[in-house]
């Protein structure tokens, strides 16, 4: 779910994760405890709605799962046997309590509550269609506009509604549903963004990655097909596939550094393609070194990955203080820089006299690989290679993952020598692409028919950037902004 004012980069975008509970007593605890789970997916804000076949109950916040969701008399008030979540990954002022999911409304048919994880791309376009047929929108969210498509649509079952609705919408969604009985989850036709279903004694879940299974004990039955709806309801689990097929095109960067570790995503566990792509980085660019050095925590796999296959020592020479959020969610570059030295610290006594090879995730407007490399300098290091477990990011993410505009990505800006000067390294590299394709299991990168959405890396985006290439939706956009 993202704000339908993507361009503002002052208000960066939002990345998410949902969650969705059918046939156990404890819906709204599980709910939580997942929830709590995906909070790398979404730190700003956190809400559940349940339902108890007749009545809807909800509990929305701004803050982390535990701050929402920590006492017992919150969850107790959250009665029934399902139950949807989510969680918000936003930065800026721009999030506000009306923007908080999942949004809930009341239909011709009933309630009806909606998570969403992903981008729309034409929200703007349809907002503006639904607002002069008289839609009155109360968020500036792309997910109200599926809601108001729902009520609008001349169908008369909620399936065949949201079928309806997701035909006119285009973009990256993993979608979880409530009705009064039933939880849906549904996957746009390239599944871009990943949803998969748990199993736990007879309740079913839809979730955005495996460890939110984990963590109730529940089983990994398999991932949600893209363009699938799958309904939970007292039947058990049903699958409809409304929608023509599309090539699948899962994002990539899910891999480099947004899923947790220990999830399965595509049947693939997170982790092992971390430690296999610094074993391809190692590969295709070794350097003589004395020491390699993860950025914690998302450079440790790769990390581990490269000094393997390097055969150098693997050491803990920067601290992450694990009490202040990710540096990316302070709003401003000068808090940003800030942010990198409440986050990290020199382990000197592995770096002083050292030729250090650091690896970390990604670049993206490039302040963490500045200050880090700062620091490790300071730390007496006597040479500094960066190794970066992503093709460099050269283009904007419109489908669900948070990134800035085009001009603040470094490597819109600069070649890789550029970058290394700027950073101050001695030596930088990034994984290729095809090496990145090879440690997610394909032999390379079809060029012809990617296997993955990798427009980040590529600028070859899948799914039409219809709001970005319609200059009079860029016009509602920033006035939209100007309400804010
Ligand atoms: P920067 O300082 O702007 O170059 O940001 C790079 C750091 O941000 C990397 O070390 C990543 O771990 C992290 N990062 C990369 N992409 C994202 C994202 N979409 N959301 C939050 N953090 C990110």
């Amino acid at each position: 779910m993202m704000s339908t004012i993507p361009f503002d980069d002052d208000h960066p975008h939002e990345e998410c994760g949902v969650y969705g509970i059918f046939g156990h007593n404890d819906a709204a605890a599980h709910t939580a405890l997942g929830l709590h789970a995906l909070q790398h997916r979404g730190q700003e804000a956190a809400g559940i709605v349940s339902c108890d076949g007749d009545h809807f109950h909800n509990h929305r916040g701004l803050g982390h799962v535990a701050d929402n969701f920590g006492s017992e008399t919150v969850i107790r008030e959250l009665t029934g046997h399902m139950a949807v979540g989510h969680v918000r990954y936003s930065t800026a002022g721009g999030t506000v309590l009306r923007n908080v999911q999942p949004l809930f409304a009341d239909f011709e048919f009933g309630g009806l509550a909606i998570a969403h994880n992903g981008n729309l791309t034409n929200a703007v376009t349809l907002r503006r269609q639904l607002v002069r047929r008289g839609c009155l929108f109360q968020s500036t969210s792309d997910t109200e506009v599926i809601i108001h498509l729902i009520a609008i649509s001349l169908y008369s079952t909620v399936e065949d509604r949201v079928i309806d609705a997701l035909r006119q919408v285009e973009g990256a969604y993993s979608l979880v549903a409530l009705t009064k009985d039933s939880v849906i989850g549904v996957r746009d036709s390239m599944g871009i963004r990943p949803l998969v279903i748990g199993r736990l004694d007879n309740a079913h879940i839809l979730t955005s990655e495996t460890c939110a299974l984990d963590i109730i004990g529940a089983e990994f039955v398999r991932d949600v097909e893209p363009g699938e709806i799958v309904v939970l309801d007292a039947q058990g689990l049903r699958s409809i596939k409304p929608f023509a097929k599309a090539p699948r095109r899962f994002c990539i960067f899910e891999y480099i550094y947004f899923a947790r570790p220990d999830s399965l995503m595509e049947g693939i566990s997170v982790y092992d393609v971390r430690k296999r792509i610094g074993a391809e980085l190692a590969r295709e660019s070794a350097v003589d070194a004395d020491v390699v050095i993860p950025v914690p925590d998302s450079g440790v796999p790769a990390a581990l990955g490269y000094a393997a296959e390097a055969g150098i020592p693997f050491e803990l020479g920067i601290i992450r203080n694990h009490y202040v959020g990710r540096t990316f969610i302070e709003p401003s570059d000068h808090i940003r820089h800030l942010g990198v030295k409440l986050k990290h610290n020199a382990n000197t006594a592995q770096i002083a006299g050292r030729r250090v090879i650091l690896v970390d995730d990604s670049i993206v407007r490039g302040t963490t690989s500045t200050k880090i490399v700062e620091m490790v300098r300071q730390a007496g290091a006597r040479e500094v290679h960066m190794r970066i477990s992503s093709p460099p990011t050269t283009h904007s993410c419109f489908y669900g993952i948070d990134t800035p505009e085009r001009e603040k990505l470094l490597a819109a800006r600069y070649d890789v020598q550029g970058m290394a000067d700027l950073i101050g390294v001695d030596s930088l590299a990034f994984i290729s692409i095809d090496g990145l394709y090879r440690a997610v299991g394909e032999e390379r990168r079809d060029a012809r028919r990617p296997q993955f959405c990798d427009a980040c890396f590529t600028g070859d985006y899948p799914i039409p950037l219809t709001d970005h290439n319609d200059g009079q939706a860029k016009r509602e956009l920033s006035v939209l902004t100007e309400g804010k």
